[in-house]
């Protein structure tokens, strides 16, 4: 963890030579927001005060010397469409999807999280980034191999020179689930769900981590990057909307490239 502007921030060490490139994971830490929200909330949609998460989003942006014209958001759906963005946005959510990719210098992804698996996408040859929100749901529907995908049809891309990171989430330790998604998984990923659940007594933990790993690297992402970090075991760090009992923030993850200035 390093530290931007006062906000503590998860960046990748393979990723910080490339100069043009903006990556930052935040943490709940650096925010104006109160309990139950406290303190970097950037999330509209959970009941915080809309003045403090607007300081939030401007604390974000300056870490990063970026502007809010930049930033392009999306509705998160649990679902598996991608959109490729080719042109600014203005830090509201234009449009729902759970994947947002894009190879165009001066736009910058972002997404909120708390407990859902940030999946961050990188090929520096095409200098093209996504950023993608991974449920169990989305999971299931391998949200993030339909990125990838975008990323290579539409942008250019060649799969083996995408990284890709599996940033904080939920972790098997502690993703608890129901019939519905055992059933579920069962029947979509039948020599998978053996490998992604682990049973103790009653209780079965799903491994969304391994899964969307699994999903990638047979999508060919030349390298996957597992973060292993647990929000619900890290709520000190990290909003965890089953940590933290429902009523909690959500973090930002951002990700995109400068515009290069001309010589
Ligand atoms: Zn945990």
């Amino acid at each position: 963890m390093t530290q931007l502007d006062g906000l503590p921030v998860y960046q990748f060490e393979a990723w910080l030579d490339q100069p043009h490139l903006v990556h930052a994971i935040f943490t709940r830490h650096g925010g104006v927001s109160r309990p139950p929200y406290a303190t970097l909330n950037l999330s509209r949609a959970v009941g915080d005060d809309p003045s403090a998460v607007e300081q939030n989003h401007a604390r974000i942006y300056q870490a990063l010397h970026i502007s809010r014209s930049q930033v392009v958001q999306c509705h998160l759906m649990h679902g598996t469409a991608i959109r490729v963005v080719t042109g600014r946005g203005d830090g509201g959510l234009p449009a729902a999807a759970d994947g947002l990719v894009t190879a165009q210098p001066g736009v910058m992804l972002s997404m909120r999280f708390a407990d859902c698996v940030p999946i961050l996408l990188h090929d520096p040859q095409r200098r093209a980034v996504g950023l993608v929100h991974a449920g169990w749901r989305g999971t299931l529907q391998s949200v993030a191999a339909a990125a990838v995908r975008v990323m290579t049809e539409q942008l250019g891309c060649a799969a083996r020179d995408i990284t890709a990171v599996i940033g904080p989430s939920i972790g098997p330790c502690c993703y608890e689930v129901g019939g519905e998604v055992i059933q579920a998984l069962a029947a979509a990923l039948p020599d998978m769900a053996a490998a992604l659940l682990r049973r103790e007594g009653q209780r079965v933990y799903l491994d969304l981590w391994q899964a969307n790993c699994q999903q990638l690297l047979a999508a060919g992402v030349g390298c996957v990057q597992q973060m292993a970090v647990c929000t619900a075991c890290r709520r000190d760090l990290f909003f965890s909307h089953r940590g933290d009992g429902g009523r909690t923030g959500r973090f930002g993850v951002v990700i995109g490239y400068r515009v290069v200035a001309s010589p």
